[in-house]
């Protein structure tokens, strides 16, 4: 077996680790800002035309007829000329009205992300903690203000930046980027709109520093890997410096699903999380411990009480993980149903099966998940978790 580069012992790996662990947070953190945005622009319009008493759209109408606005119901004409208002919305030009479902909007402020989505992105199923999604979304809503998307479109860009590195640079970030992402982090979080929506804001940026800390004065942290039935090396969380986690909610055992995610940070899909996984891989074949067996995760919405994440790093669109990574998932799998916290006849999926239109594990590796042993190609179906609105 090839062994690839020994990227944990790599200082400029653990910064982009912990890089990546801060933004997924920021990302977690915002979600109550967007949607107290979102929330209001909606109870404002309600309000607005309430004295209409309009009828429910019947039509269906931005799917139905598409671009032919005239021929929309009162309704969703009288939402859509709201919403595109400019106290509503920046630069409506461009947005794909019918890409949309305008029947949905007067029923939850959340249908209305779709409406200030990025120009030219997929409206369906927009994630509220995925950074790139949500700068744009800040961008085109007129209650955000423009110094609040100043911010944001400096973190975007560092953001993107490593994203797409070249192949040299991948999962690596040098320390000036990392001194400068959490400078960045810490100005939007302490942006004058958006601190109050931060819950607990100083618990928060304890979290950055530390993380923005960790990988300075590293040490050889073999001594902190577990052998896992003799096979997987398993980086346990001190290992990689993780915080310990703030609240703790048990997953009940043994667990019937495994869902397999890849990092890639793709701007439109998918939301790096690995703080957020049960474990991840790396490229050297090390199993990264997350949230492991026992803790409920925060990988996919509507799975994770029932799931055990398993997130490959790295972007495995056109390519696939490194075998020792793809065995060590499988070893680590293995491990799992040996100790009884996986059941013996648990079901396989990719993160993109349990949510649709998420790209995650990626095409290569999704092709590949599919020939193994315990890969469903039944779509599986469980109820989802009532979604949780934080109050600000
Ligand atoms: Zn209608």
């Amino acid at each position: 077996m090839a062994l690839p580069p020994e990227l944990s012992h790599d200082s400029e790996f653990l910064n982009y680790v912990n890089v990546q662990v801060a933004l997924s947070k920021v990302g977690e953190s915002l979600e109550a800002y967007t949607e107290g945005k979102l929330r209001d622009v909606h109870s404002d319009v309600t309000r607005v035309l309430a004295p209409k008493s309009l009828p429910q759209c019947k039509n269906n109408c931005s799917e139905q007829l598409r671009k032919q606005f005239k021929s929309w119901c009162i309704a969703c004409t009288s939402w859509k000329k709201e919403l595109e208002s400019p106290g509503n919305m920046r630069t409506p030009a461009g947005t794909q009205w019918d890409k949309m479902e305008s029947w949905l909007w007067p029923k939850d402020f959340r249908n209305i992300a779709q409406v200030f989505i990025q120009t030219g992105w997929n409206t369906a199923n927009v994630d509220l903690q995925d950074l790139t999604t949500v700068f744009g979304i800040w961008r085109r809503l007129a209650r955000v203000p423009q110094t609040t998307v100043t911010d944001s479109d400096v973190l975007r860009d560092i953001r993107n930046s490593i994203a797409h590195a070249t192949a040299q640079r991948v999962m690596r970030v040098d320390d000036s980027t990392k001194t400068q992402t959490f400078q960045e982090i810490r100005n939007v979080l302490s942006n004058r709109d958006v601190k109050p929506f931060v819950a607990d804001f100083n618990a928060v940026m304890g979290m950055m520093a530390s993380l923005e800390n960790a990988s300075k004065n590293d040490e050889d942290d073999d001594t902190n890997d577990e052998l896992l039935g003799g096979v997987v090396r398993l980086v346990n969380r001190s290992g990689w410096r993780a915080r310990p986690p703030k609240e703790i909610e048990l997953l009940g055992t043994p667990v019937e699903v495994v869902l397999i995610h890849h990092s890639a940070v793709g701007e439109n899909s998918t939301r790096w999380s690995d703080i957020a996984y049960n474990f991840v891989v790396g490229e050297d074949g090390r199993v990264y411990q997350g949230r492991s067996w026992d803790r409920v995760g925060a990988h996919t919405l509507g799975w994770n009480k029932v799931a055990i994440s398993i997130c490959f790093l790295g972007d495995y669109t056109d390519k696939l993980p490194p075998d020792c990574a793809l065995e060590a998932a499988q070893e680590l799998i293995k491990y799992g149903v040996s100790e009884g916290k996986l059941a013996p006849n648990y079901n396989l999926y990719g993160h993109c099966d349990a949510r649709a239109g998420f790209e995650s594990p990626g095409r290569a590796l999704y092709a590949l998940i599919k020939t193994w042993d315990h890969y469903d190609s039944v779509r599986p179906i469980v109820k989802p978790e009532p979604v949780h609105v934080n109050q600000p």
